[in-house]
């Protein structure tokens, strides 16, 4: 296969930073290797940004900001469904360079650009729908009138597990509110990024409106971005550990600042459930992205009266998913990002262990001629799980699906509650009361009732609790990059 990117064709030209406009290397001239998580095999070279390139892009995006806030919604609107076809017409290239680059299945890797295309379409139409409001006063020469208008420059930072959609979710929605932006990609999946910014300069969006730094050291950029007095918003997906450090950062100068962070979603199957439907839904939900998606489940709570089903069929199902390669036929089951995740799997798996719990699958590194090159788990079934094991509180970020068993609803939801994440759960019940009552009673952002897949591009996505703050898609996600302004005036 042809990764479809001259740029990691050729070691000295890694022009991969876009500033105002155009295709840039980075001030300092330094690089960075980017490698295929499978193979360990070198794909290509990205440009290695630094402080002085953030400073130059935020400038770039501040000069550009006036211009591109004055242009109407329907032109704004008209570059995002220009930037969704050609997303769309390329969509298996950037499907194989996104397999290549973060080692996902092709067929989870074109659903993903399907993914990404659909927040480009979304915006492009939400766009025009900035509404305001007028209030009635309470004085009878008076008049109120509320405007949303945006915000500024926007710092962007995204992670490499959905290295497209996660670019998209936050672009499309600031260039449509009238904001520019500058967007830090994770140090593993520039190529991604790349591809995108490729897409963004053909539709011809005005220099300076969006720009990248790709890079492989986050923090000067990152710390540009905080400082910067120019940007007046960060939005960023990753770990709660480093959203945190951003938040106190931004707190300086007040930014506004949106976070998608880390979750420890609760999966509970509830005795009148259908424990096989509950056990196939939990497997694809559960082994997702190999386990590295931030609404994985981390917590399977089962009735324990169809444990014994559960189980079954959940073990059936992962015995028959196949590690290797994204581009193989079959395979349902990609590397590991890195090393300290594979770490992170035996620490927990070792923990839990340790501590009484069952090991049913899984439960090491698989070997082979197809998997060697790269950090492959099993996909691994726990049972006997309780709340002393590192892996019922800290999230996994991995192939690992721990099983604990319960007694009775309330029982249930306090376990459920007992995290300090509050990202995604599901609940399977046909009791149509109980769906509703759990619904309520759970601190999460986001709950699938009889479904794994409670997310959409029309759908607000995020969490409450250290999950993080504001939300992504849908209406909400457009009103992250605007500020509202009230004007009251005597008449
Ligand atoms: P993960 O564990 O998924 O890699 P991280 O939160 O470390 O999660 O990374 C998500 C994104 O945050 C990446 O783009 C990464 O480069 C960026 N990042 C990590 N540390 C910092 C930092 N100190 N400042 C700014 N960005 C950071």
């Amino acid at each position: 296969m042809t990764v479809p990117n001259p740029r990691a064709e050729s070691d000295s030209d890694v022009a991969s930073l876009y500033i105002d406009g155009a295709w840039r290397p980075s001030a300092s001239g330094r690089r960075l290797a980017v490698h295929d998580p499978a193979s360990g095999a070198l794909i290509g070279w990205a440009g290695a940004g630094g402080a002085e390139d953030a400073t130059a892009a935020v400038a770039a995006a501040a000069t550009a900001f006036p211009g591109w806030a004055a242009r109407t919604a329907y032109e704004r609107s008209a570059y995002l469904y220009e930037a969704y076809r050609l997303m769309l017409e390329r969509s298996e290239d950037l499907a194989k360079l996104m397999t290549t680059e973060q080692g996902k299945p092709l067929r989870a890797a074109r659903a993903e650009v399907r993914y990404a295309a659909d927040f480009l379409i979304w915006f492009a139409e939400e766009a025009k729908r900035m509404y305001g409001q007028t209030i009635p006063s309470a004085r009878a020469d008076q008049r109120f009138l509320v405007m949303h208008q945006p915000i500024g420059v926007v710092g962007a930072i995204t992670p490499w597990n959905y290295p497209i959609s996660m670019i998209t979710r936050k672009l499309a929605p600031a260039l449509a509110a009238g904001c520019t932006v500058v967007l830090k990609p994770a140090e593993q999946t520039p190529l991604c990024a790349i591809e995108v910014f490729r897409i963004l300069d053909e539709v011809g969006l005005p220099p300076g409106v969006a720009n990248l730094i790709t890079c492989e050291d986050p923090v000067p950029v990152g710390e540009v971005l905080l400082t910067d007095p120019a940007v007046g918003k960060l939005t960023f997906t990753g770990s709660t550990e480093v959203g945190k450090l951003l938040a106190r950062g931004a707190a300086d100068q007040m930014k506004r600042v949106s976070l998608e962070l880390g979750g420890h979603a609760p999966f509970i199957v509830f005795e009148d459930a259908d424990p096989a439907h509950a056990a196939k839904g939990a497997s694809l939900v559960k082994f997702l992205n190999t386990g590295q998606a931030c609404i994985c489940p981390n917590r399977l709570f089962v009735h324990r009266s169809i444990k014994d089903r559960f189980v079954e069929t959940l073990r059936d199902r992962v015995a028959a998913m196949r590690a290797g390669s994204g581009f193989t036929e079959g395979v349902s089951v990609g590397p590991l990002i890195d090393e300290a995740a594979y770490e992170r799997m035996t620490r927990q798996v070792g923990d839990a262990v340790a501590k009484g719990a069952l090991l049913v699958a899984g439960g090491r590194r698989l070997t082979g001629a197809d998997v060697d090159g790269g950090y492959f788990y099993a996909p691994t079934v726990l049972t006997e799980v309780t709340p002393e094991m590192d892996i019922y509180r800290e999230e996994t970020f991995g192939p690992i699906a721990p099983i604990i068993v319960f007694d009775d609803e309330d029982e249930v939801i306090a376990m459920a509650n007992d995290t300090r994440y509050g990202l995604a759960s599901y609940v399977y019940t046909r009791d149509l009361s109980r769906a509703l009552r759990v619904s309520e009673a759970l601190r999460f952002g986001m709950i699938g009732i009889n479904d794994i897949n409670p997310t959409s591009a029309a759908a607000p996505f995020g969490g409450v609790k250290e999950s993080g703050l504001g939300r992504e898609g849908a209406h909400e996600g457009l009103l992250e990059y605007l500020e509202t302004k009230l004007v009251g005036i005597s008449i």
